[in-house]
């Protein structure tokens, strides 16, 4: 295939000149595409081993060796994040090389937002406040599978960056109408899903670069969390494909609200009678 990828840029030079800049990026492309096929490659290897290791300490008896005891919960703590980085670095792959959604459908939202209340809830063991709430009434069209990881992903954030004490809130409301070109405002308006904590936000020169793969604010709290550094990244990647944004707004000590910005065309009106379950 001997076709060629040109990026062009237009700049301005002088008063009535302008500079057009081509720059031939197929190599630049090819070379990423190596890399996605590397990664994934190689994190598909890495499954059938771990699974394995996994399988087999799992088989072990603590009570027969108790002074094993805590060394084996160590081997299982540690075997179990590798799976979850493995896990996570193909589920990135997959979306990096994707340009649209395989499947997509109406998305009935009380029970996405109760299964994520319930997720919370289980990550949390009672040590925070959760409250969920829904003043928008509508359904969200595009696909239930990335979506419910991408908001999964934010909610086990709010819980593992909130200390014990501390409060999480999942809400679903209507955007503000959007401006359109005449200065008039638009008559269909978005949907925004929230995830909102009261824990130890990031520090504003972070904010930038928070949803690069791996990137982590303190990489001894973030280890400690349990996490990859992939989530984010991946959150960001599954709005991409639904043409959503994500806004984030964080006071250090304060805490944190990731908000995820759905158009007018992704919301649709709810179908569920299913009554979103507030207790
Ligand atoms: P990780 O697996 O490290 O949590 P993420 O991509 O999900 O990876 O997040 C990247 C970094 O952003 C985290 O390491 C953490 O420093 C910061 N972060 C994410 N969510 C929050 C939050 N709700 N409150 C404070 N910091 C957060």
């Amino acid at each position: 295939n001997s076709s060629a990828t040109l990026s062009l840029r237009l700049i301005p030079y002088s008063e009535n000149l302008w500079l057009l800049v081509a720059r031939d990026v197929t190599r630049l492309l090819q070379l990423e595409q190596m890399r996605r096929d590397f990664v994934a490659n190689v994190s598909h290897e890495l499954r059938t081993p771990l699974t394995v290791v996994h399988g087999y300490l799992d088989m072990l008896d603590p009570t027969e060796h108790p002074d094993w005891a805590p060394m084996l919960a160590e081997m299982q703590r540690q075997s179990q994040r590798m799976t979850q980085l493995v896990e996570d670095l193909l589920t990135l792959s997959r979306l990096e090389s994707a340009d649209h959604l395989a499947h997509e459908e109406v998305i009935a939202m009380p029970s996405m937002l109760n299964t994520l209340r319930r997720e919370a809830l289980a990550l949390s063991q009672n040590r925070h406040e959760i409250t969920v709430e829904d003043s928008a009434g509508v359904d969200l069209f595009g696909s239930n599978k990335e979506l419910h990881s991408a908001f999964s992903n934010l909610v086990s954030n709010a819980i593992r960056y909130t200390p014990a004490g501390g409060h999480i809130t999942i809400r679903l409301r209507n955007d503000r109408p959007e401006r359109l070109n005449s200065g008039a405002l638009a008559k269909k308006t978005g949907v925004v899903l929230e995830v909102a904590d009261t824990g130890y936000g990031i520090p504003t020169a972070h904010l930038p670069r928070i949803t690069e793969r791996f990137y982590r604010v303190s990489n001894s709290r973030s280890r400690e969390s349990g996490g990859t550094g992939l989530g984010l990244s991946i959150v960001k990647h599954v709005l991409n494909l639904h043409q959503a944004r994500l806004d984030i707004a964080s006071e250090v000590g304060r805490g944190s609200t990731f908000s995820c910005h759905f158009g007018a065309d992704r919301v649709r009106p709810r179908e569920s009678l299913d009554a979103f379950d507030v207790r």
